[in-house]
């Protein structure tokens, strides 16, 4: 990575520091605040008392006015501007690079009038109170009205931040956390995966060969599955010296800043492999966030993620293509022995493997197994662009939704509290979220099929417990770039190709037909 000068003063002997320089310094700043808040925010899911909540409300708020002030400042638009016009800054890669995610950032921080944020704000936290109370009672024309409304006010956010020629509102919605990515390249990618995952979902289905489930009810305790996850992530590269694994209700992970990371899990009182798994989840997106060049560049849209969708890619592949894998398990099963004990006896790497493969068409999209998840998203992805282009009235939602369960997964929805009313996300306000999701599987897996090429000795790597290669391949081509290219950028040059479902279906395909003698 080429280091950039971020508070050196101008060369010339002019004791004034640079407008980069000043930019750079002032988003530093920036930086370390909302790191305040991601602090509190992390505290609040981990160790807060419950009395403390309504004070970290305050808190939170404060420092999030305080963190938006400073980047919708006038000062801040003075500068890039002045940034913008020295021909010079753009010769230096991460410079230039910086520039524009800074430009982007801030249009995109600064083109929603104050009346909207304010609306949008005070909507999704009566939608959320109106979405919990609606699913807890299976209502859903009492949700309707506030989804009516959630919608509503991201059409006017997507004129806002401005539809792109020739595109749908849904771009401007998608750019906020795809940047680069645009509604139809997304769909043409999810309907070629689509196509390809009916077959072989079908085909399992009618399968007579079903994995053991006996792992689901192995009693480990809590203690004991953290000792585990611990040892596992410490030796897949997760820098525990710069990190943290504790427990929450919904496991996350918080890159704070420069040496800290802080994980969550959660451990079931039955089986180990949920939690397991989960934290390899976070600590993929850990391993991401400690690979980010943010000791040079903290502050520094350079030293950020490449997009939602890159970020998921990382976790996906830590938890499904290492954590779902025989040379993995060849390793961790007599690690999980050590550590677990005679619960253990009897199980051997196959029964693990093939519990850990196990594809079941489900209701629940957070309880889906690595091929039909993909199926809850793409349907997420269709009904939100119906609902934005006013093709599909809100009333309609729950048969349409029921409709295509049926239709993909090949079950009825007893109720709309496990089908439309089952996610969080849009009553939060947030339409476009989830197709970050499925990017996520799809990078992972063309990912991986590269550094499979890369590396061709990985599997025996892997079975010594051995993931250095692997982690080293990620850094070199993923986590030191940054934002310093567009996730399709990325894709192309750390793969050598587009993004494309073929990988994915490949993967899925050579795994799960074995396994289902299909
Ligand atoms: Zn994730």
């Amino acid at each position: 990575m080429a280091t950039t000068e971020t508070n050196a003063p101008a060369a010339t002997g002019d004791p004034r520091p640079t407008a980069y320089a000043e930019l750079t310094g002032l988003l530093r700043e920036t930086a370390v605040l909302a790191s305040a808040s991601a602090t509190l925010a992390w505290d609040q899911e981990t160790m807060m008392p419950p009395a403390g909540a309504a004070l970290r409300a305050d808190q939170l708020s404060a420092l999030t006015a305080l963190v938006h002030e400073r980047r919708t400042s006038p000062r801040v638009a003075e500068l890039l501007a002045e940034c913008e016009a020295d021909a010079s800054l753009a010769a230096d890669e991460v410079v230039a690079a910086n520039l524009r995610e800074i430009r982007r950032g801030y249009e995109l921080a600064t083109r929603l009038p104050t009346s909207l944020v304010r609306e949008i704000a005070e909507t999704s936290s009566k939608a959320l109170e109106a979405w919990r109370d609606a699913r807890e009672r299976d209502d859903f024309a009492a949700f309707a009205p506030w989804l009516e409304k959630v919608v509503g006010l991201n059409r006017s956010k997507a004129e806002c931040y401005g539809v792109p020629e020739g595109g749908e509102p849904y771009d401007a919605l998608l750019d906020e956390f795809e940047p680069g990515m645009t509604s139809a390249e997304v769909r043409g990618v999810f309907d070629a995966l689509r196509a390809g995952l009916a077959p072989l979902i079908a085909d399992i289905a009618g399968a007579s060969r079903r994995p053991d489930q006996r792992l689901a009810r192995v009693p480990v305790p809590a203690t004991t599955q953290s000792e585990l996850a611990r040892r596992v992530l410490e030796r897949i590269g997760f820098d525990l010296r710069a990190g943290r694994l504790d427990v929450s209700t919904h496991p996350f992970c918080e890159g704070l800043g420069p040496g800290d990371t802080r994980l969550t899990t959660r451990y079931a009182d039955e089986g180990f492999v949920d939690g397991l798994v989960s934290a390899l989840h976070e600590a993929g997106h850990g391993m991401y966030e400690q690979g980010l060049p943010k000791a040079e560049h903290f502050g520094q849209p350079i030293a950020e993620s490449a997009s939602l969708g890159i970020h998921e890619s990382q976790s996906r592949l830590w938890e499904n293509m290492v954590g779902r894998s025989r040379p993995f398990w060849e390793w961790a099963l007599p690690e999980a022995r050590r550590v677990v004990g005679s619960a253990l006896d009897g199980v051997d790497v196959e029964e693990a493997y093939g519990f850990l493969n196990t594809v079941d068409p489900g209701l629940i999209r957070v309880e889906a197994d690595e091929a039909t998840y993909n199926l809850h998203i793409m349907l997420r992805f269709d009904v939100e662009r119906g609902m934005l282009g006013g093709d599909l009235p809100v009333r309609d939602l729950p048969g349409v939704w029921n409709e295509r369960v049926k239709q993909d997964l090949g079950i009825e929805v007893p109720d709309d509290r496990r089908g439309c009313l089952q996610d969080i996300h849009w009553s939060l306000g947030a339409l476009a979220y989830f197709p970050t999701y499925t990017l996520g599987n799809l990078y992972a897996a063309q990912l991986w099929e590269a550094v499979r090429a890369a590396l061709p000795g990985l599997d025996d790597r892997m079975r010594e417990g051995d993931f250095t290669p692997l982690l080293g391949w990620l850094r070199e081509n993923v986590h030191r770039h940054g934002r310093r290219f567009t996730a399709p950028e990325l894709c192309r040059r750390a793969t050598g190709k587009p993004l494309s479902p073929e990988p994915l279906l490949r993967y899925l395909e050579g795994k799960l037909r074995p396994l289902y003698g299909i």
